[in-house]
């Protein structure tokens, strides 16, 4: 009885671990080309960070967002398959660990990080997370040394990239990248692509500036455009519509029922939401995503 029930144990125990390991080998990226030197990069098998892109050519490597320390090795891999040399200009979209979580491994690599000015500022006022999870101060490698306050543009390896800030959209330091002379703009978590986006009111995110900033991007693109997401698949003129449409929607009908001086437990019992239900993801469900718009609602005054 008892050699049966060590039997049990050890088998127990080899599933356990092979579970493990099949869940850290099926992570991956892969590489889309995009333009003539240019690649967007995006995590299948899981969750693996925020969408990337990468230029590579005589000028240099230019790499945009750089994931989360998790994933560091997969994305190195990845990387490698594309260029063997190093980093030469980092630009993070924004703030957040799933965007900017390898920031001071390629900083001490020798990469330049570049961002806009308030997304430095929220990096060194809120710090960032250590390896056991803890908040510390962000290393002084991991910081941006580059900023701008409006736009900023580089000119290497045959792209013309236009790097311009869409005020308080998904945060209050977003950046966005329009590589304008091959149709390709990288939107950082401004967009969603086909799944419920998040706000971050905490580092001033805000509702209608999100919604301003698809439009903005709108404005910028034709039938042609590659638009990366920060998260999903490559997305179209088509899909961002479509978002614009779904976040003007979903404002209305929770907007009226704010003005009904409804509560938010009263509004989330109704499921206003719910024709949406397709656009739930595991971070963003309907449930959060309902809550999310009347925060947004209730924070713009209205
Ligand atoms: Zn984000």
């Amino acid at each position: 009885m008892k050699s049966l029930k060590i039997f049990i144990v050890l088998i127990a125990f080899t599933f356990s671990v092979s579970a493990k390991k099949e869940a850290e080998t099926k992570l991956s990226w892969d590489a889309i080309k995009v333009a003539d030197n240019l690649y967007m990069l995006i995590g299948v098998g899981g969750f693996t960070g925020g969408n990337l892109a990468i230029s590579v050519g005589d000028d240099g490597v230019i790499l945009i967002d750089d994931a989360m320390p998790s994933t560091l090795d997969i994305m190195n891999k990845a990387l490698a398959k594309i260029t063997p040399n190093s980093i030469d200009f980092l630009i993070n979209t924004h703030i957040h660990g799933d965007h900017t979580g390898n920031n001071e491994v390629m900083g001490k690599n020798g990469a330049r990080i570049v961002a806009h000015k308030n997304m430095r500022r929220h990096l060194l006022s809120k710090g960032v997370r250590g390896a056991d999870g803890k908040k510390m101060d962000a290393p002084k490698k991991s910081l941006p040394v580059i900023t701008f306050s409006e736009s900023m543009d580089f000119h290497l390896n045959g792209l013309d990239a236009h790097v311009f800030h869409l005020p308080h959209a998904h945060t209050d330091g977003d950046a966005a990248v329009h590589f304008t002379n091959v149709n390709v703009i990288h939107m950082g978590d401004t967009m969603f692509n086909k799944i419920f986006p998040f706000m971050d009111f905490s580092s001033g995110g805000t509702l209608d500036g999100y919604i301003e900033a698809q439009k903005t991007v709108l404005g910028l693109v034709d039938e042609n455009t590659k638009i990366i997401p920060g998260h999903g698949v490559l997305a179209n003129k088509k899909d961002l519509e479509n978002s614009i449409t779904m976040l003007e929607d979903a404002r209305a009908i929770i907007g009226k029922l704010v003005d009904e001086d409804k509560t938010e437990e009263e509004v989330v019992k109704l499921n206003p939401l719910a024709k949406y239900d397709a656009w739930s993801w595991g971070f963003i469900t309907t449930e959060k995503m309902t809550k999310q718009v009347y925060k947004g609602v209730s924070l713009s005054g209205e």
